[in-house]
């Protein structure tokens, strides 16, 4: 077996590490939260704030990127990254508020369907969407809102996912990573086991775009939303995607706005709205388009990479995590699913003193995730970490625990955790 110095030698994506802001003694082990930015993306952010500088209201349509078609010319960059066509896609909103924007579009319950399907270790916003949204249609989520259980409080299975598919379900809306255990679900089978049953499905990609590659138009998707600020790299609030399969093109946008207009029609300033082709349409009000500029040269690094790489590179440094962690830190519980085609970028150990480790690991400068109440995530990123750093954290974790120095740290949560 390659000792991960060699490894690390041998690695083809070693050299964007330097691409990166790292800081140099430190092991970022949270770009599942927040990826860190890169030189492209800080250059991108500098050139469109350039050209507003150089063009004032002209950079609509003059510079290099114009504002005007950024969005749609940026979606067909990340079309690929999703499976999807590029009429499918929309770099826009959040993942939040694509959810509204998906279900406001495509769900359109009746007296016999009406309920949506989440599943019970979901993130909160997507279920305060979608009970919110339940409730703007005068449902009451009590009643509307189903929720898969989990048996193991970490994954969800199959079995389970299926037996909430009834006749009045309209909508089942998955992540495709759990944000916690890092489970990876079988986008495939659950959306033929909906469709078999008259449901449409949509997945939450916030975990895994940018870890992975998806097939979302193959696999027959209805929808999916995302943001670019975990695995993309793409800074803090920078706008999210959604997808939307063609077979749904003919629907009017739910939250309809100027910029989901045709774009040779938007400046007549017709009252009557001329919906865009495709995924364009759910677009609402003007991009955020300094919100978007890291996203820019974001892409560049992942066309360079290609997405196969990226995996192939992220499966191997959580193979080693989980590898030294087990031997070195057997007090620590792994609760990611074992095999490759059923996890995602990050592994999850949980112990209940999980803050206070954090909070140690922070001290010895290996940035981990803290998801309460007692997960730690570690997300080594295969742009910027290399088989050393993981060695590195199995280390100071073995050390942390042996000599307990946790136990120097409350183990409350901070603000932000
Ligand atoms: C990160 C994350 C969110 C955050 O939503 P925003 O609207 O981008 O703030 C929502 N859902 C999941 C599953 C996430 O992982």
């Amino acid at each position: 077996m390659a000792t991960s110095k060699e490894r690390d030698q041998q690695d083809p994506l070693a050299g964007f590490k330097q691409e990166f802001f790292v800081e140099k003694e430190t092991v970022y082990m949270d770009g599942n939260s927040l990826g860190l930015m890169s030189r492209r993306s800080e250059e991108k952010l500098k050139v469109l704030m350039d050209s507003w500088k150089t063009f004032g209201i002209d950079g609509w349509t003059e510079g290099e990127h114009p504002w005007f078609t950024l969005a749609e010319t940026m979606s067909g960059r990340v079309a690929p990254l999703v499976g999807a066509g590029a009429h499918e896609v929309m770099v826009t909103g959040s993942i939040t508020s694509n959810i509204h924007q998906m279900l406001s579009t495509v769900f359109q319950p009746t007296s016999e369907r009406s309920a949506i399907v989440v599943d019970s270790l979901n993130f909160p916003s997507d279920i305060y969407a979608v009970e919110s949204h339940l409730r703007l249609r005068g449902l009451d989520p009590a009643e509307s809102m189903r929720k898969i259980e989990s048996r193991d409080g970490y994954t969800l299975e199959l079995d389970d996912i299926v037996e909430q598919l009834t006749d009045d379900v309209a909508v089942l809306l998955l992540p495709s990573v759990l944000y916690r255990s890092g489970q990876l679900l079988p986008i495939r089978e659950i959306t033929e086991e909906a469709h078999q049953k008259g449901i449409l499905v949509g997945f939450d990609l916030a975990h895994s775009i940018g870890a992975m590659p998806h097939n979302l138009h193959d696999d027959g998707v209805d929808f999916a939303v995302w943001c670019h600020y975990k695995y993309m790299n793409s800074g803090p609030g920078g706008t999210g995607g959604l997808y939307l399969h063609e077979r749904h093109h003919h629907l009017l946008p739910g939250n309809a706005g100027w910029f989901g207009s045709d774009k040779t029609r938007q400046f007549d300033m017709d009252h009557e709205f001329s919906k865009a082709e495709g995924a364009g349409a759910y677009q609402i009000g003007t991009p955020h388009i300094f919100s978007m500029a890291p996203l820019l040269g974001s892409l560049d690094l992942f066309e360079e990479a290609g997405i196969h790489a990226v995996r192939q590179k992220s499966l191997e440094l959580t193979s080693l995590l989980r590898e030294l962690v087990g031997q070195r830190v057997p007090q620590l519980v792994d609760v990611t699913p074992l095999e490759d085609e059923a996890r995602g970028g990050h592994i999850a150990f949980s112990h209940p003193e999980a803050a206070r480790i954090c909070k140690a690991l922070k001290e010895a400068k290996i940035i981990p995730d803290f998801r309460a109440p007692n997960i730690i995530r570690l997300a080594p990123i295969a742009f910027y970490t290399s088989f050393s750093d993981v060695e590195k954290v199995a280390e100071k974790l073995q050390s942390i625990m042996d000599n307990e120095t946790y136990k120097n740290f409350s183990n409350e949560r901070n603000v932000v955790a």
